[in-house]
């Protein structure tokens, strides 16, 4: 654990409606126990099999945030505990998120993932994705925001403007099929890279890895 890096979010964040999900993949068991031991609660995972091997191992006050793309199959594994889902990127696997929750006899949290980066390879949403999404088709799902992943470059302005966009999105989504909803509050976006970027532009969610561990 690089404490100094994560007190140093953990103080940047503190008095902002920023929380840190410390994203743990690939880190083994003991790597996350500092974390836990220094009150950290919000972890993220990016594989449904790491995830649900964890979440058997580690602390049950653990909220696990899946983070990585997810496919439609595998939402049975983690439905039952799960506390947040940031990567939708279908409304196919929000038909199987609300199925799998109607099971579990709950309902699952979720944000929608768009597509900022300018780089082909990833997951998200586009605004034409949701011409006929309506809310009250899932009626098992919690809406609370939308998620984002910036191009992974160096040049600021081009980070900041890929943020903005998700901001855009955001408060597009929520005039359009939110405005009533309290739960919809939350942009995920900032990453070891770019999370101060993000910060600025009114993230509420930062995921960081590498730079805490
Ligand atoms: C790995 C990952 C992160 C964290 O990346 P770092 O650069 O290690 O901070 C954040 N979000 C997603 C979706 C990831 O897959």
């Amino acid at each position: 654990m690089q404490k100094e890096n994560y007190q140093h979010i953990i103080d940047q964040i503190k008095g902002t409606p920023a929380k840190l999900v410390v994203v743990s993949k690939t880190r083994s068991l003991e790597q996350i126990r500092p974390f836990y031991e220094n009150g950290q609660r919000m972890f993220g995972e990016n594989r449904v099999s790491e995830l649900v091997e964890k979440q058997a191992a580690l602390p049950k006050d653990i909220e696990w945030h899946l983070i990585g793309h997810l496919q439609s199959k595998k939402v049975k594994h983690i439905a039952s505990f799960v506390a947040l889902i940031h990567s939708v990127d279908s409304l196919r696997l929000l038909e199987e998120i609300n199925k799998q929750a109607e099971k579990n006899d709950r309902k699952i949290p979720v944000l929608l993932q768009f597509k900022i980066a300018q780089e082909e390879s990833k997951y998200g949403l586009k605004m034409p994705d949701l011409a006929h999404f309506q809310v009250e088709d899932y009626p098992f799902v919690i809406f609370r925001g939308v998620m984002g992943m910036a191009s992974f470059v160096s040049d600021k302005p081009q980070i900041t403007n890929e943020f903005r966009q998700l901001t855009y999105y955001f408060s597009q989504l929520k005039t359009l099929h939110f405005s009533n909803n309290p739960d919809f509050t939350e942009i995920s976006m900032g990453m070891s890279g770019d999370y101060e970027i993000a910060l600025a532009e009114g993230s509420t969610m930062l995921r960081v890895g590498s730079l805490v561990f």
